[in-house]
């Protein structure tokens, strides 16, 4: 039998004096106020030999009562069987350390870390464990906040499973975590990615930004290319977080795949230049182009012919074969012309049945009569289309640069007038621009002067068609849209007078008095308790009057209504205008709480940034576009695109024109939530329209 050993025998008898501590009894006062489990078990017969006032008390003892008590009495035969490995270990001289999950005599547990720490004694044979000490270390604080940690992540990373957004975690400009959607969009499985450097991923354009907005720790939303593993690019919108963990600096960034809507944007770019219908440039890029070669004429003392198209009896022809087919007669129209054209030439649809055809490098006026005549042949060869033959003849006005005009609006509108003179001399011919024309354009100034008298005697009607909420039928605004009741000519629609009007400087004076009426009238029903926004055309030209703010606010003001009632359609050339007055004045436009709309959505002009750059608050969809839905897939698309972009842009979208049911069921489905047209009521004039108001809310 080994000799009795306990650590805590007093060296060398018992001699201080009576009041101080002996080294036993300081030994013990320590041990007892340690927050730590002590004993020490001798390793022969695994007795306890000490132990402190936690230990004995986590087992049921006292100090004294747990003397002599084996391992298996003070721990139970449950725990013994689960840590003999460990007291056979600690007994062959063994450090062991293990944590356990501790079941206390009240019912609770506890977890804990245990260290056993054999005790050596020299013997002649060599040195043997004889004894371990037990020392035991309550962790459950320490668990349980490691746990809480796991839980968290784990929640953190359900979340980032969850969305279909990609998330990513670096750390020095290495990633250190990432979700599988990213991992998808990287198209790198999450284990691959961790470790690489962020920049890895970010194509080489956008390299400079993000790094910037790293260093900078910009935390907004901004547009970037994602590098893929495969070498391919996706627009992406990243949004970055800074995290502080541990100390740490890491970056979360949030990765948003953007493309859908990066297409819809490159698609409506397309559609902002060309005719949908034949591909053709539009008036837009027509006019574009035309510029760029009256330069290059100027230089090279070359001539530019412009010939304006028309058809003659396309209208006859659309109402009694109908939209589909008079849509293929222009397409096939469009390829004839395309026919007889050089390379160098260009030609283009103004919309409707109006082509206009740009012949360049010419020396001689002449030199376009060959051209002219060949167009006016190619047109008039019958089509024959679903069996049927029908006849065509187009009228043909020409303008020459530099004699008829030096820019391009005067050579278009010179050309149109010669068209003019060829309809008067029978159709189906071509003439040239006489400059008399200019000033004898009879129609025009009979019209203009005729809308001078019109504009002392008010002989101007507004009528208004509903907008509604196509699911509910609730109405949500009304577009006022003028009228002239001419005394001889009946009721002339705007189509009819006011572009002579802008053209004449008397739009002013009409624009004027249509946000007087409908104000006034918005007011009206106001006080008749219909709660009704009124929408106000308001054209280019009145729009670049420096006091088209004032003259609004001045109504708003004299007739008491609220801002939030008046609506403005503007049209997209307008935006082309100069960024700092158009950011001014649609700025006081909004402080006076009217909403701002576009009108004629996705016929005009070449860059749609104006839509972020704007305070804009509802786009409405031209309704050529409408046209083609459901049966059509390029108008489809379009307008799928054109909603898809409002909604990324936060804007409400209105399709107007919407004549069918298919098509509001159409839009219904691609959430184009207002409507407007045929199919919802045509424009009224006030007396119907407070009528079908009033029966709609009833
Ligand atoms: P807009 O602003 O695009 O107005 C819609 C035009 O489409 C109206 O023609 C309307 O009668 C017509 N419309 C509505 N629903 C349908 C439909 O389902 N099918 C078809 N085929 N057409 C539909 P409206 O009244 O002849 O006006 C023509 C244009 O004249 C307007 O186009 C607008 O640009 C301009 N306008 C009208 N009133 C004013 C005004 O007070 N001031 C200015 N500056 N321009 C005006
Ligand atoms: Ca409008
Ligand atoms: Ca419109």
């Amino acid at each position: 039998m080994s000799p009795h050993y306990t650590p805590f025998q007093p060296m060398h008898g018992s001699s201080a004096a009576a009041t101080a501590a002996t080294p036993e009894q300081q030994l013990r006062l320590l041990a007892d106020n340690l927050p730590a489990l002590i004993a020490y078990f001798l390793s022969d017969s695994m007795k306890c030999q000490f132990a402190n006032e936690a230990y004995a008390a986590t087992y049921g003892f006292t100090v004294a009562s747990i003397i002599d008590k084996t391992v298996l009495e003070v721990v139970g035969a449950d725990a013994y069987i689960a840590i003999h490995p460990f007291i056979l270990r600690v007994m062959n001289g063994e450090s062991v350390s293990y944590e356990r999950l501790l079941e206390l005599p009240d019912g609770g547990t506890k977890t804990i870390e245990v260290n056993l720490i054999p005790q050596f004694v020299e013997f002649a044979d060599g040195s043997k464990p004889i004894a371990a000490f037990v020392l035991i270390n309550d962790i459950s604080k320490y668990r349980l906040v490691e746990q809480s940690i796991r839980d968290s992540e784990e929640r953190f990373r359900k979340f980032a499973e969850a969305t279909n957004e990609g998330i990513v975690f670096f750390e020095n400009g290495i990633i250190t975590d990432a979700n599988e959607a990213l991992a998808q969009l990287a198209r790198l499985p999450v284990a691959d990615l961790i470790g690489r450097p962020n920049l890895d991923f970010v194509a080489p354009d956008s390299r400079e930004t993000v790094t910037h907005n790293v260093r900078t720790g910009f935390e907004k939303a901004y547009e970037a290319t994602l590098l893929r593993a495969d070498g391919t690019m996706v627009a992406v919108e990243f949004v970055g977080k800074v995290i502080v963990r541990n100390g740490n600096t890491l970056r979360m960034t949030i990765v948003r795949d953007i493309s859908d809507r990066k297409q819809a944007e490159a698609r409506i770019q397309f559609l902002a230049h060309h005719d949908i219908l034949t591909s053709l440039p539009n008036r837009a890029m027509l006019m574009d182009r035309l510029q760029v070669m009256l330069n290059v004429a100027k230089r090279q003392g070359t001539l530019v012919g412009v010939m304006f198209i028309d058809l003659d009896n396309f209208k006859s022809i659309n109402d009694s074969l109908g939209h589909y087919a008079g849509d293929q007669l222009l397409k096939r129209l469009a390829q004839r012309l395309q026919g007889c054209l050089r390379n160098v030439d260009l030609i283009g649809r103004l919309g409707g049945d109006e082509f206009l055809v740009i012949v360049t490098g010419i020396e001689r006026a002449e030199d376009i009569t060959p051209v002219a005549q060949k167009i006016v042949e190619v047109i008039g060869d019958s089509f024959v289309m679903d069996g049927q033959t029908l006849a065509v003849t187009g009228s043909v006005g020409i303008s020459v640069f530099p004699k008829d005009g030096e820019d391009t609006d005067t050579l278009v509108r010179n050309a149109d007038s010669a068209m003019y003179l060829a309809k008067e001399h029978g159709r189906n011919n071509f003439q040239f621009f006489i400059p008399s024309l200019s000033q004898s354009s009879v129609a025009s100034r009979s019209l203009e002067s005729g809308m001078r008298r019109a504009i002392q005697n008010v002989e101007f009607v507004l009528h208004y068609q509903p907008e509604v909420l196509s699911k509910t039928g609730k109405i949500s605004s009304v577009e006022a849209l003028i009228r002239w009741q001419h005394p001889q000519l009946g009721l002339l629609g705007p189509d009819k007078f006011i572009s002579i009007a802008e053209h004449r400087g008397l739009i002013m004076p009409i624009g004027r008095w249509v946000i007087n009426e409908a104000i006034r009238q918005c007011k009206a029903w106001l006080d008749l308790g219909i709660r009704v926004p009124v929408a106000v055309n308001i054209s280019a030209v009145q729009f670049k009057q420096k006091d088209l703010v004032e003259v609004i606010a001045e109504n708003l003001r004299d007739h008491g209504l609220p801002g939030e009632l008046l609506e403005l359609e503007l049209t997209e050339s307008l935006f082309l205008e100069d960024v700092a007055t158009m950011t001014i004045t649609l700025g006081n436009l909004k402080k006076l709480g009217v909403t701002l709309a576009v009108d004629d959505f996705g016929t005009g002009y070449s860059s749609l940034a104006y839509l972020k750059r704007y305070p804009i608050d509802k786009i409405k969809i031209d309704r050529s576009f409408l046209s083609g839905v459901p049966n059509d897939p390029d108008d489809v698309a379009i307008t799928a695109a054109i909603i898809n972009l409002a909604e990324n842009l936060g804007l409400t979208v209105v399709a107007e024109g919407v004549e069918t049911v298919e098509q509001a069921t159409f839009l219904e489905h691609y959430r184009c939530d207002y409507i407007q047209g045929y199919l919802i009521s045509r424009p009224l004039p006030p007396d119907q329209i407070l009528d079908w108001m009033q029966r709609r809310s009833s």
